[in-house]
């Protein structure tokens, strides 16, 4: 596909559950961490867009936040896009996983991303601002071992310790590694507005995301890019209407001298190209 073929109706959203993080990570593209919420969107609204969401084709959503895993009605909810026949991700943290998501990780169709920042984890902790590499390093280990399927971002601010923490992953079992630079949102931003130029150009192509509030945006990095809110209109209306157009030809204008265009794999949340942290994934949230 070329940069000039954009998928209006989407493939894959992103379900982004929450604010709420164990951790304060100093790079978070949305500003998550203890005291963030859950949002307004309930569980019946989810299970409402996710009804929505397969009758307009998607067949592919990934989890995400905030720490997904805190939402009191994310299992359920996740639950019901597999029974639904959608393929779910779960983008965690790893800190604290509980019994029942192992099980859920171990059905049909689910599967876990996690990030990780050095095989080091002093500098690991440094970034996520708790001690958090014991336990993300524990459960990595745990979902390999249950057979989960697993795909581990590197998210670096100047390539540090990169290698390094690639050979442990290696080492670990982990054949699925990416790895991210920072994304300038949030507080990675570092105070500063929200920057198009730092999206990947293929937002709102064949994707979108919901935030915990229902805001409909291209994706996940560009919550601030508003097209609607899935407590008010449809999802297929959304989506399908001029705003999201409009949204989508204003990234797209802002990468047209981006030749040929990053990234150079298709940036879709169902593949490769656009999960957080999967090479060459300018896409993917820095987590
Ligand atoms: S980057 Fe991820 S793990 Fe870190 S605070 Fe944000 S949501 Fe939590």
């Amino acid at each position: 596909m070329t940069i000039t073929e954009i998928r209006s109706t989407p493939e894959s959203l992103w379900i982004d559950l929450t604010r709420k993080c164990q951790l304060e990570c100093i790079h978070c593209y949305n500003d998550s961490g203890p005291t963030g919420d859950h949002g307004i969107m309930s569980r019946d609204d989810w299970i409402d867009v996710l009804d929505q969401a397969v009758t307009t084709g998607v067949h592919h959503v990934q989890f995400i936040g905030g720490e997904p895993t805190l939402h009191p009605d994310a299992l359920d909810i996740a639950a019901h896009a597999l029974d639904r026949g959608l393929s779910v991700e779960v983008y965690s943290n790893l800190v604290h996983i509980t019994n029942a998501w192992w099980s859920f990780f171990q059905r049909d169709r689910a599967s876990l991303a996690t990030s990780y920042y050095s095989h080091d984890p002093a500098r690991h902790d440094a970034l996520t601002k708790r001690p958090s590499h014991q336990h993300t390093r524990r459960n990595i280990i745990k979902a390999l071992k249950l057979g989960i399927p697993l795909r581990v971002g590197i998210i670096t601010t100047d390539g540090h310790d990169l290698e390094a923490t690639k050979r442990e992953l290696e080492a670990l079992g982990v054949k699925r590694i990416g790895v991210d630079h920072v994304r300038p949102f949030g507080r990675g931003s570092e105070g500063a507005a929200p920057d198009v130029s730092g999206l990947c150009g293929r937002c709102g192509d064949g994707r979108a995301s919901i935030a915990p509030d229902g805001t409909v945006s291209p994706c996940v990095f560009s919550t601030w890019m508003e097209v609607g809110n899935v407590r008010e209109t449809a999802l297929k209306s959304i989506l399908s209407a001029p705003t999201m157009r409009d949204a989508r030809a204003l990234i797209r204008a802002e990468k047209k001298d981006d030749n040929p265009p990053t990234p150079p794999v298709p940036c879709r949340p169902d593949d490769d190209g656009c999960r957080p942290g999967i090479p060459p994934s300018w896409c993917g949230p820095r987590r």
